[in-house]
């Protein structure tokens, strides 16, 4: 349980330190997508229209402690006024006079974007003096930041500790879909895995296989377990040093009554280019010893296809086949499709989320119609390994 916006008295007048997301991708001095700031507005118009004055907190890049001028969060500030569609009152500290000067300016519903948290040691220090610093100047805290809840770090995870904490609504539209797809979700449940390396993706599949009924495995690692099962993969990318790790989860898959669901055909090709003249389809057992597994194939979408049609929820990270590259991406989009048309019916809640997947389902074009869609990235991969997420637990009450 936690806090929303909607458990807020009233706030007119009330100083609100708002932790949001603005690292945003720049470049040659323009954000080039403002993702970010879209997803924090609602929490910062809402605060505001209630008549709160809001300051913004948030990092920027890595300055390591200390002031670096070209990642100042001076630099976003026009964009984040454009999504906004008013003007932001730029502060350079985040915490003392100058802040409390500017509060003092500030009219009820005005917002003001503090500098970069990460020009202060003890941002990522997790000092508690600078969290009381920063709390000095404000009245309640609320945390929109879902994407750095994995940090605990003064103003992702301290904060909550000095002042009363809210979940803003990106940060709470979070929580419910992730609750929804792994914490109490309605079965069957199933999960697809994909992306290049078992390696990267070990904790997430021991947790997977413990909570869902379905485990469908594509992507590179997919021939990681190929592999293991004494699949000859040819030149495909594969960790073999990873073969008892795979063994051991799919014996561990076994005993929790989890299927694993491995391709029995996939799209192989001597180059990774796209649509190269040696490409083919083949059952698994027929990969050349020059050829690379770069895709699953048809028949295998189609078995997953059904088996998305017997499950209510489902979870998804990592994309089926090198989908940047076509026509490796086939699999990715086709199966996205089928999980994008079954939540359109009702019949699916989806959740997908990490970096490639979410590229791959705008690819698709299908992205909105999944039941949510987390651009969290790596706090994304962390509640998929089943970690309590710093950030999240200092706004549990
Ligand atoms: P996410 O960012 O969604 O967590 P990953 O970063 O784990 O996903 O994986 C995405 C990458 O995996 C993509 O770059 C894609 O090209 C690669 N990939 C998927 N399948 C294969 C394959 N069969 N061979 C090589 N690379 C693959
Ligand atoms: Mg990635």
């Amino acid at each position: 349980m936690f806090r929303k916006l909607d458990d807020l008295g009233n706030i007119a007048g009330k100083v609100a330190l708002v932790r949001i997301d603005l690292n945003l991708p720049m470049q040659d001095g323009q954000v080039t997508d403002d993702t970010r700031v879209r997803a924090a507005a609602p929490t910062i118009l809402e605060l505001s229209a209630k008549g709160a004055k809001v300051l913004l907190l948030a990092h920027f890049g890595r300055p390591k402690g200390a002031r670096v001028a070209d990642q100042s969060l001076s630099l976003v500030l026009g964009a984040v006024e454009k999504v906004l569609g008013r003007e932001v009152m730029f502060v350079s500290e985040v915490a003392g006079d100058v802040v409390a000067q500017a509060v003092g300016i500030l009219r009820n519903g005005d917002v003001a974007c503090l500098e970069n948290t990460r020009f202060w040691p003890g941002e990522e220090a997790n000092d508690p003096e600078l969290a009381k610093a920063i709390a000095a100047n404000a009245d309640f805290f609320v945390n929109d930041a879902f994407s750095a809840a994995h940090r605990a770090h003064a103003t992702t995870e301290g904060l909550a500790h000095v002042l009363p904490a809210y979940a803003g609504r990106s940060m709470q539209a979070e929580l419910e879909a992730l609750e929804k797809a792994l914490g109490q979700p309605v079965k069957p449940v199933a999960a697809v895995v994909g992306g290049a390396k078992v390696s990267t993706k070990l904790d997430v599949l021991k947790h997977l296989v413990a909570r869902v009924d379905h485990l469908i495995i594509g992507g590179g690692m997919a021939n990681t377990f190929l592999a293991a099962r004494g699949v000859d993969v040819g030149k495909s990318l594969c960790e073999h040093d990873l073969a008892t790790t795979a063994e051991a989860i799919l014996e561990a898959a076994d005993t929790a009554g989890c299927t694993v669901h491995l391709p029995y055909d996939v799209v192989v090709a001597k180059e990774f280019a796209a649509n190269p003249a040696s490409l083919r389809t083949c059952n698994v057992h027929e990969v050349a010893a020059d050829e690379m597994i770069l895709d699953i194939g048809p028949q295998a979408v189609e078995a997953l296809g059904d088996v998305l049609k017997t499950c209510r929820t489902l979870v998804w990270n990592g994309p089926l086949g090198a989908f940047e590259i076509p026509p490796f991406d086939s699999a990715t989009v086709a199966l996205a499709r089928i999980a994008a048309a079954l939540s359109k019916e009702g019949e699916l809640t989806s959740v997908a989320g990490g970096g490639d997947t979410v590229a791959a389902l705008h690819h698709a074009g299908v992205a909105d119609d999944f039941t949510y869609v987390s651009t969290a990235g790596g706090a994304f991969l962390e509640w998929m390994e089943g970690r309590e997420l710093p950030g999240v637990k200092a706004l549990e009450v």
